[in-house]
Formats: structure tokens, C-alpha cells, sequence
């Protein structure tokens, strides 16, 4: 079987796949490209019989060596920073590596070629989970240089962090006048069930036909293969450890849903962003400490006199107020009593901020004790419907480009739609 070539196969184990051959870069692994659009990898040794059905498509084989920059279309440039978009299943260890180069990763979809004129860029491997600040501003620096080049900018990434590197990135890029999508895969890049090439395909297809200007995640919408959502920056949550819909706006709505074919409708009217001002960068320290504390029973002092390190503070308490265990109802609970001068103690150094671990809703400390007692002892958030990791990030941005004192008023300032006006997103929750 040679690269280019139609073919139907029959596996060792019965299954009967049909599709294109495509370069691999292993010799053992034979690299399928399914007529549903799936690229899959399949072990030559459990090949038990195949058969040409067309010969070489030369246009196809073409394609794959060289795109032709086709005047008519947008050029996007697709920024890989590694993850599981960009790795394959090792056949010897079945773990997951990152391990595709970008060439190879373009190769392997070459539809987008027929949206779009693809650019393609390595500028990290990793999975997201050891990003640090700097990788931010890399990845920032790097989205300026080549948009003032192409029309759009697809990052790849790892999806533990997607959603935190969409909220970072809408910080650092003010003034932004072209789309940045962010896009993942839950399943590798060579798994049957891989979700990579719809992904990108619909990234590519929404910065062909929109005029988005924002940084969005396009990810799949629904457990079908329909299409996907392009949700927004700061508002969108990981949700699940597995399902390839894992990503789900939180008190917003998604954006736009993009079929697999490239149809875009938007769910709300979308209203273009109109920047008088250039695109600037607003970098994060790299230094700077902020910590996340979440609360949970049985807590103690000491569990926040061991913050007294950090520039900032996330309080992720419980429910309506983002509750910590501050009051002294019996002989069982005197610790709190410490816990709250701690928590004071702290709050005059710091911003100290709250978030709910309730993740939908919004923050309201009006409602009882425990809410108004953490205000008063100087704790920030009230009215906020952040989910925590926009608040880690918000709060570690505006650290990085004001004056700490200006901060605690500026914490509650929309700067990038990342507090919403109202709560209209309760028929969401569901
Ligand atoms: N842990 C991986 C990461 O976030 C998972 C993935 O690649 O999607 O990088």
C-alpha cells in the first residue's frame, strides 16, 4: 500500500476499514485517512487483507507535499504547542506521546488546505499541564508576530489547560482585531475516535467565513460528530475527563456551532469588536506567585498562613458566597475563629478573591453571615460569576500590569467578557 492510494482492508480481529493512505511515519503503522474524515493507525501485522480500489490519486498525493497558496482563501497560521492533537498512541507502550512535527500534523488533514492556506508553526511540545506564565507570553508574542502576516491564528494545545490558556491569551492580546482559535483533542491524532480533524477543520472553516476577532476554543459541541461549538475565552470550563464535548461554556452561551461540512451559524448576533488602537501586548510577571485554596471541612489556620508567600490569592469556597469555614458555632470549631484572623491577616497584604465550587451561578455574599463576615474581613468577589481559573488568571494579569492597590477595584471591572451582565444562563444548566 503506497501513500495516496484508495484501499480497503480487512483487520486480523474483523473489522473492514476503507480509505486513503496516508504518509506515515512509522514503517510498522499503516496511516488511514476514513471516508468520515477520522485518521486512524493500524498495526501492518493485523493487516489480513487489503486491496487497491484506486491507484495513486496523484492530486491527493500531491496535496500532501505541497500546499499551493491559493489567493482566494484566508491564510491561517496553526501554532502547535504540543498535547494530544499532536501525539500518537505508541504501539509499543500504549501511552500517549506528543510526537507529530507540524508538517506532519497538516499532512495529516489535508482538507484544511481547501478552507484555508495553512502556515504551520512549532513553538513548544508539551502537554499543557507544565505550562507556566511564560509560556503565555511566548505563545502572545509569537501570535503578534505572525498576525501581521496571515488573517487568523489556530493554536493548538493540550486540554487540561485550553480554557486557561484562552482566558490568558484574551488578557494579554488587547486590542485584538483577528481571530485566535484555541483547539485540543481529547483522543490522539491517529485513534479511530479522534476528534483532532473536526476540530481544526471547523476552526479553519469559522476564520474562512467570520469576521471573529476574539480569542475563542473550538472544540466538538455534542457527543455526535455533527460539528463543533466556538466558545468563549474566559467563560469556558473542561468538564470532563474523556467525552470529546468536555468543553462547555459556563454562565455564557457558546458562540457559534460549525458543522463537520463548515456551515457556521452563530447562537446569539455577534457583534464585531471595533479596536481604534493597535494590537498590544499585556504580558504576566513570570514571577509572580498566585495561589488557588479551596475549602473543604476539617480545615485549618495554617492551610492559609501557608499562602503568606503568594502576590494573590483564589479563595474557591462553597456555594452562594464561596464560603470558608470562618465561625465559631461550638467547641468543635474554635479553629475557625483562627482560620478568619488568618484570612484577615492575609487580606491586608494581598488581593484575596473568592469563587464558588459550584462553578455555574454567580458569587452573592449579601445572602448570609458567613458571606458578609468574609467581606468585611476584606475578601473581593461579591456579584463575580468567574470560574475560578478566570479569576487565577484575572487576577494574576491585573498584578502584572497595575498597581497592586488599584487592584482590588479593578477585580470586579469587565475587561474581556469575562463577568457577564446579568445571569440569563440558567436554562444551561442542565
Ligand atoms: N494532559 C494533556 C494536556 O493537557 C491532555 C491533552 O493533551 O489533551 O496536555
Amino acid at each position: 500500500m503506497k501513500t495516496g492510494e484508495y484501499v480497503k482492508l480487512e483487520t486480523k480481529d474483523g473489522r473492514h476499514l476503507q480509505g486513503l493512505v496516508m504518509k506515515s511515519t512509522d514503517v510498522n503503522i499503516i496511516s488511514l485517512k476514513l471516508d468520515s474524515g477520522y485518521n486512524i493507525g493500524i498495526d501492518r501485522k493485523k493487516v489480513k487483507s487489503s486491496k487497491v480500489l484506486k491507484q495513486n490519486n496523484i492530486a491527493c498525493v500531491k496535496k500532501l507535499q505541497k500546499v499551493d497558496f491559493d489567493k482566494k482563501l484566508k491564510t491561517v497560521t496553526i501554532l502547535h504547542t504540543g498535547g494530544t492533537v499532536a501525539s500518537r498512541v505508541s504501539y509499543k507502550t500504549g501511552a500517549v506521546a506528543p510526537s507529530f512535527k507540524p508538517e506532519e500534523l497538516v499532512e495529516m488533514f489535508p482538507e484544511l488546505s481547501n478552507v484555508v492556506n495553512v502556515k504551520s508553526k512549532l513553538i513548544g511540545n508539551m502537554f499543557s499541564e507544565d505550562l507556566r506564565f511564560s509560556h503565555w507570553n511566548k505563545m502572545a508574542k509569537e501570535i503578534e508576530k505572525e498576525l501581521k502576516e496571515v488573517d487568523g491564528i489556530i493554536l493548538t494545545q493540550g486540554t487540561d489547560n485550553l480554557g486557561l490558556t484562552a482566558c490568558a491569551l484574551s488578557f494579554v492580546l488587547e486590542n485584538l482585531n483577528k481571530p485566535v482559535l484555541l483547539v485540543g483533542s481529547q483522543r490522539s491524532s491517529d485513534r479511530p475516535s479522534s476528534d483532532a480533524a473536526i476540530n481544526l477543520t471547523c476552526a479553519a472553516n469559522f476564520i474562512a467565513k467570520t469576521d471573529f476577532n476574539e480569542v475563542g476554543i473550538c472544540m466538538h459541541a455534542r457527543s455526535d460528530d455533527e460539528g463543533c461549538y466556538i466558545l468563549p475565552g474566559c467563560k469556558t470550563k473542561k468538564l470532563h475527563t474523556s467525552r470529546r464535548d468536555a468543553f462547555k461554556a459556563v454562565n455564557s452561551k457558546p458562540i457559534a456551532f460549525v458543522t463537520k461540512e463548515g456551515n457556521v451559524s452563530f447562537l446569539e448576533k455577534y457583534h464585531k469588536k471595533d479596536h481604534h488602537d493597535r494590537l498590544r501586548l499585556r504580558l504576566f510577571k513570570e514571577n509572580l506567585k498566585i495561589g488557588i485554596l479551596k475549602a473543604h471541612p476539617n480545615m485549618f489556620a495554617f492551610e492559609i498562613k501557608n499562602c503568606s508567600k503568594y502576590d494573590g490569592l483564589v479563595l474557591e469556597g462553597t456555594g452562594l458566597a464561596g464560603n470558608f469555614p470562618i465561625n465559631k458555632v461550638d467547641v468543635k470549631t474554635q479553629e475557625h475563629k483562627l482560620i478568619s484572623n488568618e484570612l484577615k491577616k492575609l487580606a491586608k497584604k494581598i488581593p484575596v478573591v473568592v469563587t464558588s465550587n459550584c462553578i455555574f451561578g454567580r458569587i452573592n455574599m449579601n445572602v448570609y453571615d458567613t458571606g458578609r463576615n468574609m467581606q468585611d474581613i476584606g475578601i473581593i468577589g461579591n456579584y463575580s460569576d468567574m470560574i475560578t481559573e478566570t479569576a487565577f488568571i484575572k487576577l494574576a494579569w491585573l498584578l502584572s500590569n497595575y498597581d497592586k492597590k488599584k487592584v482590588k477595584d479593578l477585580f470586579m471591572e469587565d475587561f474581556r467578557g469575562e463577568i457577564s451582565k446579568r445571569t440569563e444562563f440558567e436554562e444551561e444548566f442542565v
